[in-house]
């Protein structure tokens, strides 16, 4: 399905063309519409399943998470049952893009993720292989920075900036691909703050206003709050003619993936006609529930029921500016909650909480709610002004 000619009726950047697949994102193309599978990727008929749902609810491209040789196998099975494009989403080990790139149209790599996976390398050098596999198979690639997990050497050379690290580490890449005479790129700079994204898409546009954006709030949470964050982000970047493809990422169950989609096209469609929906006062200063969309790392589905119960029984606290992050797996999650002032990640049969960088113990998920109770009570308490001396 192409999409809306949304942003069409209002200047975009002259971005160059990058062909994914039968797609084509920048260049003045349809502003596409992505999701990614939250299934494990080794449960080859839940990901099919994934794919042609995220497919049928029109989804011009869908990403599968792959880290290992298994992950390929399911991979390759995966995409000879369907015909929509398909990204794959190198995690850590990068070498892996020589195996997934016959199976796949376009390839996302994190730069702080290569910078860690075999550090004696030079950067220059992993960038190189990628950018030939890519070229061998017919790929285009993905330049995916996070501001939760950006190379550390632009972290230190940026102390305290996280945007501004964010930012060199794109223009860092797109450099480094340049040199190579490799064109076919993206860049996406995402982080689960709106206003982070807001700023660093803005800054990278105005350095490189020739290369395709993916838009993208990570971390958004669950409707309607995820939604309104990334609403607020795009409507921001696309009428100012920034962003070539987009997605949606919200915590949903594996069944209501689509509607990531249905998000997607919605606020294109509102923004192609001029209805800017104003943010409610004073959103982002309560109470701030971020949490991850999901994906094949996820070991308990009980987590998108934990992420719901977070919001509801925490909603007394919303005059509050505290931030709680509930994130799926035990990979990222102790990672992607340190900007938190309550972080939940969670394992197999428990999910472990911290309250700013102090781990606090991991509980049943029949238990862990009442902690963080006792942990956001405690915070709320603490930062309520003493009364005047009398
Ligand atoms: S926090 Fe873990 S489960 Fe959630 S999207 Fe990130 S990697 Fe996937």
């Amino acid at each position: 399905m192409t999409s809306l000619h949304l942003v069409e009726r209002r200047p975009r950047n002259p971005t160059r063309a990058v062909r994914v697949g039968a797609l084509t994102i920048g260049g003045g193309a349809p502003i596409a519409v992505q999701s990614m599978a939250a299934t494990r990727t080794q449960d080859v008929a839940a990901t099919t399943r994934q794919v042609q749902l995220l497919e049928a609810a029109g989804a011009d491209l869908v990403r599968i998470a792959v880290d290992s040789r298994k992950d390929v196998e399911a991979l390759a099975e995966i995409r000879a049952r369907t015909r929509v494009p398909l990204s794959v989403d190198l995690q850590e080990n990068y070498r892996l893009a020589e195996l997934v790139a016959p199976h796949v149209d376009k390839i996302r790599y994190n730069p702080g993720h290569l910078y860690h996976h075999e550090r004696d390398k030079p950067v220059r050098d992993k960038v190189a292989f990628l950018a030939a596999v890519a070229e061998r198979h017919d790929c285009a690639l993905r330049v995916g920075v996070n501001c939760g997990s950006v190379d550390p050497v632009q972290t230190a050379a940026h102390a305290g900036d996280d945007v501004g690290a964010m930012v060199a580490s794109a223009l860092e890449h797109c450099a480094l691909l340049d040199a190579l005479g490799f064109t076919r790129y993206v860049v996406s700079l995402k982080d689960s703050d709106w206003r982070n994204v807001v700023e660093g898409n803005r800054h990278f546009a105005a350095e490189r206003p020739d290369v395709p954006l993916h838009l993208g709030v990570t971390e958004a949470g669950m409707p309607p709050d995820g939604v309104i964050k990334t609403r607020i982000a795009f409507e921001q970047l696309l009428a100012a003619g920034i962003g070539d493809t987009i997605r949606v990422s919200l915590t949903l169950p594996f069944e209501q993936k689509g509607e990531e989609i249905a998000a997607g096209r919605g606020i294109l469609a509102d923004i192609a006609a001029g209805r800017f929906r104003s943010v409610p006062p004073r959103f982002g200063e309560g109470l701030n529930i971020i949490s991850c969309p999901s994906c094949s790392r996820v070991e308990n589905e009980a987590f998108i029921e934990l992420a719901r119960q977070v919001k509801e029984q925490t909603a007394y606290a919303q005059a509050h500016a505290i931030t709680i992050a509930v994130m799926g797996c035990r990979v990222n999650g102790p990672g992607e909650t340190n900007d938190a002032d309550l972080g939940l990640w969670c394992g197999p049969v428990a999910v472990n909480l911290k309250r700013g960088a102090t781990e606090l113990g991991a509980y049943p998920y029949d238990q862990v709610l009442d902690r963080l109770r006792v942990e956001l009570d405690a915070l709320i308490a603490e930062r309520k002004p003493s009364p005047p001396a009398p």
